[in-house]
């Protein structure tokens, strides 16, 4: 069996007053967080605990008992009578950040050492532990009971005492057949809602190696992501090749713009000031702005990509790896800008993976070489053009391709995106394919004229990819039906299909 994780978010409906109690509750919370962040910060053997062992000798160290009745560093000195459940939700709360705390500095420490090893100098800050604490308080069982589909009561600090009180829920309901785990209280604006997250069990899918060799009917979809304005260009093909669809997802332009815009404010300050670090205040909000909206944007786009793959009941995603962010030259607006752009790539991807294996869709990545550069019908060298431009030379960005060998014509990330999927395909197939190794193009026509007629009959059968339209909007590349994969050339050689090193 396997499982996936998702939150069901829900409005609450309570007393004017109870808003106040809410957030006295929360910044009690975060208050014993703190003080459990700066006790593992004084026992930092703590982190080499496993998790339960952690969790015990943080209460030795701090909760009073009969057996224990002088903790080191009592949280009696901070609060009275804290329920058991809501301080160990605040030590679960303190050890993740803990965790997270020391490996950035674990990390800060390596680079400072290899800097300072090859004589470089060394001037990045080290990171510092959270000054101020703003986390959501799960409510543990204990803490809440009596949950109904519009109705639940929670267990809150009001500022002066421990007390329940009942909250009606609206929203999606909790689904029936759902393991649930412990609700938390968020604010959002004035309004505080109830996140709940839930898991699913489902029977795993089967490995995409047998997925892939045991049914030529299995559906892959492959996603090219870009810089430009379409983010995302998605294709479903089966294994055979058939190509059943596609999907444009734009928006890449309106991004950009935002963040240029944003990014103009931040240097503009930068100048005034004369302040580079990222972190500092006056950027800060700035910062957030752009963060949020790439955020907002990759849940958008991934939810997209897999709606998109679940409709063509596809089971495959497949991407291809990001590979390293190139440094650009130009101004720092644009600099920025692209290295957010690729950081929101990665971001997709991650997305996008974890949506779809809800949907017990499995992910993978591919060779991210000449993706671009390789026609996805015959597997060429291809030319790529701007619209209204002679089609000569490759021109990296522009929208449109053609293969000077086998006439194919269309959007150039649409190409990519076969090529992505049949890269998957292609790395189950190599066992078969792979001797002798791939020979040179010339060489590769002689001998490839011993290819079996089936596979010319097949690819007949195929839809055009010539049909690709260009430009904007969604769901309008949709493969032409009736129309061949392949025309009957002179030369009638398929070509054989080029093995991929991942
Ligand atoms: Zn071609």
């Amino acid at each position: 069996m396997a499982k996936a994780t998702t939150t069901i978010k829900q409005v609450l409906h309570y007393q004017a007053g109870h808003g106040v109690w809410f957030a006295a509750n929360q910044a009690l919370f975060n208050r014993v967080t703190a003080f459990y962040f700066g006790v593992i910060q004084a026992h930092e053997k703590v982190l080499d605990l496993s998790h339960k062992d952690a969790l015990t000798a943080l209460e030795i160290l701090t909760h009073a008992t009969e057996k224990n009745p002088n903790p080191v560093m009592p949280l009696r000195e901070i609060a009275e009578h804290i329920p058991a459940m809501f301080r160990r939700a605040a030590i679960n709360a303190a050890l993740g950040s803990a965790r997270s705390f020391s490996s950035h500095l674990k990390k800060w420490r390596k680079r400072k050492e290899r800097a300072i090893a090859k004589g470089k100098k060394w001037s990045e800050r080290p990171p510092v532990p959270p000054r101020s604490w703003n986390k959501s308080v799960p409510f543990y069982v204990g803490q809440w009971k009596e949950r109904t589909a519009s109705s639940i009561l929670l267990k809150v600090w009001t500022g002066t005492c421990w007390s329940w009180i009942k909250v009606r829920i609206t929203g999606r309901e909790l689904p029936a057949d759902a393991e649930i785990g412990s609700p938390s209280l968020m604010k959002h604006g004035n309004q505080w809602w109830l996140h709940t997250p839930i898991e699913k069990l489902f029977s795993s899918p089967a490995k995409i190696e047998q997925q892939v060799t045991t049914n030529t009917e299995t559906k892959i979809c492959a996603i090219d992501l870009n810089l430009g304005e379409q983010i995302a260009v998605c294709t479903i093909q089966t294994v055979e090749g058939t190509i059943l669809a596609t999907q444009f997802i734009g928006g890449g332009r309106r991004i950009s713009g935002f963040r240029k815009h944003q990014l103009g404010w931040i240097a503009r300050n930068r100048r005034k000031t004369g302040i580079i670090a990222e972190g500092e205040q006056d950027n800060a909000d700035l910062w957030r702005k752009i963060s949020s909206r790439d955020d907002d944007l990759a849940h958008l786009v991934s939810a997209r990509i897999v709606q998109f793959a679940v409709k063509h009941e596809a089971t495959i995603l497949v991407f291809e790896h990001l590979g390293n962010l190139k440094p650009e030259k130009g101004k720092y607006s644009h600099r920025g800008n692209s290295k957010r752009a690729f950081w929101m790539k990665g971001r997709i991807f991650k997305y996008a993976k974890y949506k779809a294996w809800g949907e017990r869709i499995i992910t993978s990545r591919v060779n991210p070489r000449n993706t671009s550069r390789e026609c996805a019908r015959c597997h060429s060298l291809i030319v790529r053009y701007h619209a209204g431009q002679p089609a000569t030379g490759y021109t990296p960005g522009a929208s449109l391709v053609l293969c000077p060998d086998c006439q194919m014509q269309g959007h150039a990330d649409r190409n990519a995106s076969l090529v992505i999927g049949q890269r998957l395909i292609a790395r189950y197939q190599r066992p078969l394919l792979e001797k002798p190794q791939a020979p040179l193009r010339a060489e590769r026509v002689v001998k490839a004229t011993g290819v079996s007629r089936s596979q010319v009959a097949r690819r007949k059968e195929k839809p055009s990819i010539s049909q690709a339209r260009h430009g904007a909007g969604n769901e309008h590349g949709t493969a032409q039906d009736g129309l061949l994969w392949m025309e009957e050339r002179p030369s009638s050689i398929p070509h054989p299909l080029r093995l991929f090193n991942e």
